[in-house]
């Protein structure tokens, strides 16, 4: 038997004895050594209707293969990794890796799983994914090196967007959020400049300032996509990064006068990942600094409460 943290409904998780999975011709067997919150995983907690009950969720994973089915081509016993989730897996990831134990269907080298060199710790495994999606938004963008570029929004996703940026060469970053904790971070990280739209309007900081030819909205709300395209200069970028429940009503006149492009930008490659893995190696930005909390599998319920707190967390990572 082994632990896993078990969702059973709105604020609900329960660290449970599970038989280890068993692993078939095509599947390896991983022994988590971290997995960190997603704002998906918390969605699913705070709602209670994401996933089924008795899910163990859990995509942002790394650790170590102890067993790999026959079939499986060049991922063996002993090999470091970190899962790459398919698109269905974030919905309904079944043996996530918050869980002592994960077992991975399909197992595929470079597809669904990427080894990871011993420079990277499993804590900046789990990092992969959510910088992987800062980086696809960012080669979605493919801004100019001299680009002024805005970030709404210094949630992880924010964060994982200077960190892409500043590897992409881009210096001048503006990142707004009301979070002075989160936009401290993102000075850490690489962004020139900060502001903090809980204690100056945001129009008027703008104020005689060039308009930026990028902005990135990682907010999620509808204001920000209106000041997006109002803010943005003429023949500039509005890359959508956050993710919408409600309806956004566009004037297309707007996009039209000012020859906008709107770009969308939701998952990422193979490529990305590898992309985050030469970013961390590189060791040129240290993207553990995204990590504001750590506990074990244990005490999963409070790390999850934690991760509710904008103020206070980034990047919570469980340690089974
Ligand atoms: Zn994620």
């Amino acid at each position: 038997m082994a632990k896993a943290g078990v969702l059973h409904g709105k604020n609900q998780i329960h660290v449970e004895d599970r038989p280890v999975p068993r692993v078939e011709k095509n599947d390896v067997l991983i022994k988590v050594g971290a997995c960190s919150i997603c704002g998906t995983d918390l969605r699913a907690y705070n709602t209670g209707d994401l996933f089924p009950p008795g899910t163990v969720a859990g995509h942002e994973f790394a650790g170590d293969v102890v067993d790999a089915g026959k079939a499986v081509e060049g991922i063996k016993k002993g090999d470091r990794v970190c899962v790459k989730p398919m698109p269905e897996m974030i919905g309904i990831l079944i043996d996530g890796g918050f869980a002592e134990y994960a077992l991975i269907k399909n197992a595929t080298l470079d597809e669904n799983i990427l080894i990871l060199p011993d420079t990277i710790s499993d804590e900046e495994g789990a990092l992969i994914e959510p910088l992987a999606v800062g980086i696809h938004g960012v080669n979605r963008l493919n801004p100019k090196p001299e680009d002024n570029v805005v970030i709404f929004g210094a949630g992880p996703i924010g964060l994982c967007t200077v960190i892409g940026l500043k590897a992409a060469g881009v210096n001048n970053i503006l990142v707004t959020d009301f979070s002075q904790m989160r936009l401290d971070l993102a000075m850490e990280l690489g962004a020139g400049e900060v502001l903090n739209i809980g204690k100056k309007n945001l129009g008027e900081f703008m104020g005689s300032r060039p308009q930026p030819e990028a902005i990135v909205e990682c907010a999620g709300v509808l204001q920000a996509m209106t000041d997006a395209i109002n803010m943005v200069a003429t023949l500039g970028k509005v890359l959508v990064l956050a993710t919408y429940e409600e309806k956004f009503e566009i004037d297309l006149l707007s996009i039209q006068l000012k020859e906008i492009d709107l770009i969308g930008s939701l998952a990422y490659t193979t490529y990305e990942f590898k992309q985050a893995i030469d970013i961390i190696s590189s060791g040129k930005i240290d993207t553990k600094k995204l990590i504001t909390h750590r506990f074990s599998l244990d005490d999963i319920s409070r790390a999850f409460e934690v991760q509710k707190n904008a103020d206070e967390a980034v990047k919570v990572m469980i340690k089974p």
